[in-house]
């Protein structure tokens, strides 16, 4: 059975679901097709109390959901409740503000033919999610929040390692009063995922994963001419000038790099450092990680947990492996590891050069790439010179520099002294093979809805 809660602590594989069959897809699609029907036709008012209903659903059950993230991804429990507490506030922007973020808005012309138009944004229909383990419940609830409120219902396919809290997100949906078929959760293959892109009643598609599978879900939505979101991978960059505030720095690198054991798409993964600054940012972020402590990721007292399973622990050692094969220096660093498969030592990589094949990958765990440089040109070509551009970080006391910094930064986001952020109204997204499209904040919502132009002269 594909379908599987793996505990990457223990190992231990603690339930199993089977694939749905097709005649239950059917079943389930129908019934998506159905309730979008009635669900299209009501008001933002009548939404919005329901999505309020269920922020506060998310936050009363955060902690018995925290345990089910924690336990199927590895992450800290308490890392997993924090997100359940992001999941409420996006869930409450997007009952707060949708109306307004959907309001008609007016266009007028100097057209005498055409005349003056109106702008309204109707929902489309079911909307297909396919959703990463990492942040499995703020995965869920990025699109689903925004496309119920705009009217749309969600079909989804979560990562197989996470289907209880698939299942737990499905319920909480349900026992805050939305409808059988707002949102379905669909224990699927990926043949059977192929074949929901090319269903006509699927109006969108909307995919957070790896960049090889944005690839491959992408084309199959071109194929189809299905408008698609695709919010992938990322290796970005963070610039440490030379009249950084070090501490805010090093805390910021370890923030943004050892959060989920370095399991966050727009994680600093390769971190450019002023020459003048760099051997000391190296012993503060070493010491940072040194005194971390390694553990049971459901103690509220561990601060280092493994990563996601052995096969991810595996894909990272080898990833190590090739770097310094090319050249690379890797320092392992952190506090003794408890036994187990899922468990990479934190790891600082050093003599990286843009040759190296490490440059231009996503490492998805605690590993930090450092990299000392002398003038400003030099780390915006570096910070640029991969094909991902998700979320990037500078850090400076200059406001004028930052400013110059960010505009350079070939990304989706930029933040100043601290790592990139997830916040409800600031939409989310990347350039280049980081996907495309927005999630969150007003271009969040608007993906998938036709914007509808009626004009009278
Ligand atoms: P992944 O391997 O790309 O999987 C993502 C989802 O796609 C899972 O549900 C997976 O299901 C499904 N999938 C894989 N191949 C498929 C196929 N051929 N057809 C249909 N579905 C398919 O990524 P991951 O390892 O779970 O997540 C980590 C990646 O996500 C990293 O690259 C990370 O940077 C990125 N990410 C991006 C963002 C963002 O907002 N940009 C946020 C979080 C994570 P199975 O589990 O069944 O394979």
């Amino acid at each position: 059975m594909a379908y599987k809660t793996t505990n990457p602590y223990t190992g231990e594989v603690l339930a199993e679901f089977a694939t749905l069959t097709n005649e239950e897809l059917e079943g389930k699609l129908a019934k998506a097709k159905e309730t979008y029907k009635e669900w299209s036709k009501t008001t933002f008012e009548e939404r919005a109390a329901l999505m309020k209903k269920a922020a506060k659903l998310a936050r009363e059950r955060r902690d018995e959901l925290a345990a089910i993230n924690a336990t199927e991804t590895g992450k800290l429990v308490t890392i997993a409740a924090w997100e359940m507490n992001l999941c409420a506030d996006i869930m409450e922007y997007y009952a707060d503000n949708a109306k307004d973020l959907l309001k008609p808005h007016y266009v007028k012309t100097t057209d005498q033919m055409a005349g003056d138009a109106v702008g309204i944004y109707q929902p489309l229909g079911i909307i297909y999610m396919v959703e990463p383990w990492n942040v499995p419940f703020f995965q869920m609830t990025r699109p689903s929040a925004a496309q119920l409120m705009a009217g749309n219902v969600v079909v989804l396919k979560h990562a197989s390692n996470c289907p209880q809290s698939a299942l737990a997100m499905e319920k909480l949906y349900r026992d805050a009063g939305f409808p059988e078929g707002c949102f379905t959760n669909l224990f699927i293959d990926y043949e059977q995922s192929s074949a929901l892109i090319a269903d006509k009643r699927i109006c969108g598609v909307t995919l957070t994963g790896s960049t090889p599978v944005g690839r491959q879900i992408a084309a199959e939505s071109g194929k189809n001419l299905k408008k698609c979101v695709m919010e992938l991978g990322g290796s970005d960059a963070m610039v440490v000038l030379p009249d950084a505030d070090l501490n805010k720095a090093v805390q910021g690198a370890i923030m943004g790099r050892m959060t989920i054991s370095g399991q966050v798409c727009a994680g600093d993964k390769r971190m450019f450092i002023h020459e003048s600054l760099f051997d000391a940012f190296k012993k503060g972020v070493e010491e940072a990680i040194n005194g971390m402590v390694a553990g049971d990721p459901l103690d509220p007292n561990t601060t280092l947990s493994p990563v996601s399973s052995k096969k991810a622990a595996d894909k990272i050692k080898v990833q190590i492996a090739k770097a310094v094969e090319n050249g690379a220096r890797a320092e392992e660093v952190g506090p003794k590891l408890p036994a187990g498969d899922a468990w990479v030592q934190p790891t600082i990589l050093t003599n990286v050069t843009p040759e190296n094949p490490i440059f231009n990958e996503e490492i998805f765990g605690p590993v930090l790439m450092l990299f000392s440089y002398e003038t400003e040109e030099e780390a915006i070509e570096l910070a640029n010179g991969t094909d991902f551009g998700l979320g990037s970080s500078v850090y400076t006391e200059d406001p004028a520099k930052a400013a110059r910094l960010a505009a350079a930064m070939e990304a989706g986001a930029v933040s100043i002294n601290q790592p990139t952020m997830a916040s409800p109204a600031i939409p989310f997204g990347g350039i280049k093979t980081s996907g495309f499209g927005r999630e969150m904040g007003a271009e969040g919502i608007r993906e998938f809805t036709n914007e509808k132009y009626i004009n009278s002269a």
